[in-house]
C-alpha cells in the first residue's frame, strides 16, 4: 500500500492526484461494497482484570477491496466520514454486532459489543431512534451495547452531541471515552459527559514498560477514572508485564494483542470455544 497514517512506504511515493483518486474511488464504491459483502466486522475480546473473563468485544470494521486488498479503517473511515456516509457504516457495524450478541444470548452467554461512533453520528438527531429500533429488532438489552466516542468528537460540537449522548445514556447504553489522554481538555470535560468508561489510549499502555512518563499517565488515568466512578479499560495490552502492572493498579478491563487480535466472527467463535473448554 502507498501510505499508512502519513508515513510513506519505501520505493513508492504516490502523488497527491493518486491519493485523491483513490479516496474518491473509495467513497463512491463504499455503499455498493456494503451490499457486496466486502465490508465486514472483526471483533477484539476484552477481558476483566484480574479474573480474565471475556467481558465484551470491540467491533472493528474491515474492507476487503477487490483492487486495493485489505484496507485499514484508518484509511477509509475518515474518507467515508468526510463524504457523509458514516451513518451507513455505523448502522452496518451496529447490526452485525447486535446480531452477534443475540446469538451469544441464545447460547447463554452475556457478552457485550462496543461500537465506535463518529462525530457525525452525534450530529444526527434521529440516531438514538435508529439505535432503539436495532436493539428491539435483535431483542438485545441496551446494557449489552457500548458506544466508544473520542473526546474530540464530542467536543467538536457539544451543543449537538450532548443531548444525543444523554438520550443514549438514558436508554441504558454504556458510553466510553476512547483514546483517553490524547485530548487537551480531558480532565475538565470528563465530569460533564454522561459516560461510564474511559479507555486509556494505547500509546500510553504500549509505552508504560519503558517510559516512566507513560506509566505515570496510565496510573493517574486509572485513579482519576475510579475517583469519578468510571470503569477503566486499557487498550494496547501486548505484554504480560503490562497486564500485570495494570492489574496491580486496579485497572478493570484489558484489551490488546496479548489477549487476542481482532478476529473474524468465525475465528472469534473458535477462540471463545477454546477458552471455555480449557
Ligand atoms: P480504536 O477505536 O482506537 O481501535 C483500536 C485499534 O487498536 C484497532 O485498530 C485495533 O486493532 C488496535 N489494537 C488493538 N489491540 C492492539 C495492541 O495490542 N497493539 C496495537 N498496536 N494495536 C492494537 P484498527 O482496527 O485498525 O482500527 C483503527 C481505528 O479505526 C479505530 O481506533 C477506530 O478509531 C476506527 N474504527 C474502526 N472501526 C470503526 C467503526 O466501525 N466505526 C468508526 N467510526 N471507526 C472505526
Ligand atoms: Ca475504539
Ligand atoms: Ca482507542
Ligand atoms: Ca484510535
Amino acid at each position: 500500500r502507498a501510505t499508512r497514517g502519513g508515513e510513506e512506504v519505501r520505493g513508492y511515493v504516490p502523488s497527491m492526484g493518486q491519493i485523491f483518486m483513490r479516496r474518491f474511488q473509495l467513497v463512491t464504491q463504499f455503499r455498493q461494497s456494503l451490499e457486496d459483502g466486502q465490508v465486514s466486522v472483526h471483533y477484539q475480546p476484552k477481558v476483566s482484570l484480574p479474573g480474565r473473563q471475556v467481558q465484551g468485544v470491540e467491533a472493528l470494521v474491515r474492507w476487503q477491496h477487490p483492487e486495493f486488498g485489505k484496507l485499514d479503517p484508518d484509511e477509509f473511515v475518515p474518507a467515508v466520514e468526510a463524504a457523509g456516509l458514516i451513518g451507513a457504516l455505523t448502522e452496518f457495524v451496529l447490526e452485525q454486532s447486535l446480531r452477534r450478541v443475540r446469538k451469544w444470548l441464545d447460547e447463554g452467554l452475556r457478552i457485550s459489543a462496543a461500537v465506535n461512533l463518529s462525530v457525525r453520528n452525534l450530529a444526527d438527531a434521529d440516531f438514538p431512534a435508529k439505535v432503539v429500533a436495532a436493539l428491539n429488532r435483535f431483542d438485545v438489552p441496551a446494557k449489552l451495547l457500548t458506544f466508544e466516542l473520542t473526546e474530540s468528537g464530542v467536543m467538536a460540537d457539544p451543543q449537538r452531541a450532548l443531548p444525543i449522548l444523554r438520550e443514549l445514556h438514558e436508554l441504558g447504553i454504556v458510553l466510553a471515552v476512547d483514546d483517553f489522554g490524547t485530548g487537551y481538555s480531558s480532565l475538565a470535560y470528563l465530569r460533564q459527559l454522561p459516560v461510564d468508561q474511559v479507555k486509556i489510549d494505547k500509546s500510553f499502555v504500549l509505552g508504560m514498560g519503558t517510559d516512566l512518563g507513560d506509566l505515570a499517565v496510565v496510573r493517574s488515568i486509572v485513579e482519576l477514572g475510579h475517583s469519578l466512578g468510571l470503569t477503566v479499560v486499557a487498550e494496547g495490552v501486548e505484554e504480560d508485564v503490562a497486564r500485570d502492572q495494570l492489574e496491580a493498579m486496579g485497572c478493570d478491563v484489558a484489551q490488546g494483542y496479548l489477549i487476542s487480535r481482532p478476529l473474524s466472527e468465525e475465528r472469534l467463535e473458535a477462540w471463545l470455544q477454546a477458552r471455555t473448554t480449557r
